[in-house]
């Protein structure tokens, strides 16, 4: 069966979002709600919502809204039904069997409870339902976060679930993990355990809320809002929920009913109405005083805000040298907060292989995806030594789960191939879905072709190589340069096509400006526009390669990350890529190429009137306001993916879908062709783009820097001092870039945008 038309029943925080990633997947989807007009409000919410449920304008327009009372019938067109209602059992079978009476033979329906097993939902259901039937749960918001548990009862028919399981993997880019019918499924069980034993153990061992993030997030792996901070952004209030729901689900002697305590502060927080960031603040608030924003944390002891300071704890400084173990093993209160809590939530993951899941495998990717944890449970387990946790549990009199008792690390690497522990004490393969390939499971065994300190290039088979940023945050440098300098050649001679692409959680957050600042301290001006001649110099041999080159990004491509891409003889992007070239934001112009291609792009545009002017000031409108598309789908909008450019749903598909796109141009690929004569109107653009900029400036949404930046970017885009009769080459618009560039560096004002940018992370509006 194929699915083509979905619905969703339920339009809360839940049902929408799930029907706006399905219209992201560019299905018509139906979305009902039992309150009149609620259906039409959520969507209308999404549209301003940040961050964006949408990926684009067009796939909100897929999304019908209606009333359930009157629409119900309407269902009858859906494949697939998607119910999001209230987590009420008795409310959820009242819908399913009118439900029942409206769809369509063959098509499926799956509900969204986070707690509720299958089997319960469907008793006293018909057969004919039960066989369409199953478990798709989501995490919350759907389109960002990337788990989906997926559970089949005894009578759910394989094809359903096979093409519900398919249909989330390659057109919603979910990473589907088949979790068993038990209550909480795989992620909440263990995720809500470990929130309530940490918020437990933590009034326990008198830490404040500071502390306690510190310690439950960066030394393990753990995303830096830790355990109240993620409370304050789900919501307060479910922590009671979520509690109730389970514990009434779950056998007595389970963990979770043994361990969860009732939290009289969370109640009368939750009563008061501070449930988080979506209340009157929570465990943390923002407080304004005299126009600043003072960060505010509660006292766990009296429920009252203070000022929040940032801790400084020896216990995080021993993981930062030592790993999680030198956490676990610190001996102050926050050492040993950590290990009460990461003891039983561990040995909790542990008790429950093979009831929640059949494999390790999938417990850990539940809890990557679905928590953002980097290490899954037993990947922590390995990183601390499944042995000395086993010890110490024994040490205090604890019970030893089984899995930990067989004292073997949970992943090994035999032959290449990752292989993970099985109950019995025996390994077999970690499999990964058919079309999926990962770089990291490459890396296991191969050597790099060529690598420096910033890069790498891999042979990934079929003739194709792997060109991998590895600096810092995939920040582009010297060496990256002179990697992909030497990597040109190599390829060409030796391979067919290039890929571009990292694993990184950002493609490239740009050129490395920490050490373009120490260019300018110390005066090297001159290696500095070296190094932006250079970049042009590599970026424009990429371009006119014998080979085709397929840029392959995920999460940011800013600056000179989105430079290389546009300079790719294709991309293949993964449908979460923003790309911007935000050079403005630290006082400077693109000059490694970019201003050149966006505008190339833009003249080259058949859509658009005549004319250089239109090209000009779009291009100019996008670089000077330093505009990031906030999806894949937007960057096609905002040209930065052409017609011919792909777009890949899960991110584990990307190198595989981008190495194919490579193989394919491969075939009968051509540098492409110098550029038609490119004409520009010089001053007379400068004027009018600058007449624009002045606009902005009388209305206050130009700072004094900004114009001196827009100016020189308008300088460079209308093409200096030319006229359209003389025609120009990309080696006049190059060096218009550096002359822009080197114009801008030496400004104070651009090194105090430059200096704040890297020590706050955000743009200096000076
Ligand atoms: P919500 O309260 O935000 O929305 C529920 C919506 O369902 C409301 O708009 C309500 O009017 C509507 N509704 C209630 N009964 C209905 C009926 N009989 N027919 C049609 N519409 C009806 O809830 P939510 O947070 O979106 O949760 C929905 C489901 O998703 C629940 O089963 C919940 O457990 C599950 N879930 C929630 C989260 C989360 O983070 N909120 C995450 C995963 C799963």
């Amino acid at each position: 069966m194929e699915i083509r038309q979905a619905a969703v029943v339920g339009a809360g925080v839940m049902g929408a979002g799930i029907a706006a990633h399905l219209a992201n997947a560019g299905i018509p989807v139906r979305l009902l709600d039992i309150v009149p007009g609620a259906a039409a409000q959520a969507v209308a919410r999404m549209l301003a919502a940040e961050p964006a449920p949408f990926m684009s304008a067009s796939a909100a327009r897929l999304v019908t809204p209606g009333d359930l009372a009157v629409d119900l019938h309407r269902l009858a067109d859906a494949d697939w039904i998607v119910e999001a209602i209230v987590e009420e059992p008795k409310a959820k079978c009242h819908l399913y069997e009118q439900l029942e009476a409206v769809r369509r033979e063959g098509s499926v329906v799956s509900s969204n409870t986070s707690t509720i097993p299958l089997a319960y939902l469907t008793q006293g259901l018909p057969e004919r339902f039960r066989r369409d039937f199953l478990i798709t749960h989501f995490f919350n918001p759907p389109r960002y976060m990337r788990l989906l548990e997926l559970v089949a009862g005894p009578a759910t028919r394989a094809e359903a679930v096979e093409a519900v399981r398919a249909f989330a993997d390659r057109r919603l880019g979910k990473g589907v993990v088949l979790a068993k019918d038990t209550p909480g499924f795989i992620a909440n069980r263990i995720g809500g355990f470990w929130l309530v034993t940490a918020i437990r153990e933590a009034i326990a061992h008198g830490l404040t809320v500071e502390e306690a993030d510190a310690v439950m997030g960066a030394p393990l792996g753990i995303p830096k809002t830790g355990v109240f901070g993620l409370l304050d952004l789900v919501g307060l209030d479910l922590i009671p929920k979520v509690a109730a729901s389970l514990g009434g689900l779950l056998p007595p002697e389970d963990r979770f009913r043994r361990g969860a305590a009732s939290f009289p502060l969370v109640e009368r927080m939750v009563a008061e109405g501070r449930t988080g960031r979506k209340g009157k603040g929570g465990f943390y608030r923002l407080r304004a005083e005299n126009g600043t924003k003072i960060k505010e944390g509660v006292d766990l002891a009296t429920g009252a805000y203070r000022p929040s300071e940032r801790p400084k704890l020896e216990s995080v400084a021993a993981a930062k040298a030592g790993g999680p173990q030198a956490l676990l093993a610190h001996p102050d209160r926050t050492g040993r907060f950590a290990w009460a809590v990461m003891s039983e939530t561990l040995a909790y993951a542990a008790e429950l292989v093979p009831a929640v899941c059949d494999t390790v495998a999938g417990v850990d990717e539940a809890m990557r995806l679905g928590y953002n944890w980097r290490y899954g449970p037993f990947e922590l387990i390995d990183r601390v030594g499944a042995g000395w946790i086993a010890e110490r549990l024994r040490a205090e009199g604890r019970p030893v789960p089984p899995l930990l008792e067989l004292g073997k690390p949970f992943y090994r690497v035999e032959a290449g191939r990752l292989e993970q522990l099985d109950t019995e004490g025996s390994y077999r393969p970690v499999e990964r879905p058919a079309g999926v390939v990962r770089l990291a499971d490459l890396k296991r065994t191969a050597e790099p072709l060529l690598r420096n300190g910033s890069a790498a290039l891999w042979d990934i088979g079929d003739g194709v190589a792997c060109f991998e940023f590895t600096s810092k945050m995939n920040a582009l440098d010297a060496d990256t340069l002179d990697l992909l300098a030497r990597s040109i050649p190599l390829v060409a001679e030796r391979l067919k096509a290039m890929v571009i692409h990292n694993e990184g959680e950002n493609f490239s957050v740009g050129a490395n400006l920490g050490l373009a600042l120490f260019a300018l301290n110390v005066g090297l001006w001159q290696e500095l526009e070296g190094l932006v001649a250079k970049g042009q110099e590599v970026y424009r041999a990429l371009k006119y390669a014998p080979f085709p080159v397929v840029g392959a990004p995920s999460g940011m491509a800013l600056g000179g990350g989105c430079e290389i891409l546009l300079h790719c003889t294709a991309i293949q992007a993964h449908a979460e890529t923003y790309m911007g070239l935000v050079e403005t934001g630290a006082g400077i112009v693109p000059a490694w190429g970019g201003c050149k291609e966006l505008l190339l792009r833009h003249l080259a545009d058949e859509r658009r009137p005549k004319g250089p002017m239109p090209a000009i000031s779009s291009a100019f409108e996008q670089i000077a306001l330093a505009k990031v598309s906030r999806s894949a789908a937007e960057a096609r909008e905002h040209r930065f993916l052409r017609s011919r450019d792909g777009i890949t749903m899960n991110r584990d598909r990307l190198l595989a879908d981008a190495k194919a796109l490579a193989l394919r141009l491969a075939a009968d690929h051509r540098p492409p062709a110098l550029p038609a004569e490119i004409r520009l109107p010089g001053p007379t653009a400068k004027v009018a783009l600058g007449l624009v900029v002045d606009g902005f400036a009388r209305l206050g949404k130009a700072t004094p820097h900004d114009v001196t930046v827009a100016s020189a970017l308008a300088d460079v885009l209308s093409g200096g001092e030319t006229d359209i009769t003389e025609p120009l080459s990309e080696a006049d618009l190059l060096a218009l870039e550096r002359r822009g560039f080197m114009r801008l560096v030496r400004h104070p004002a651009s090194i105090a945008r430059i200096e704040h940018l890297l020590e706050t992370g955000k743009p200096l509006r000076n």
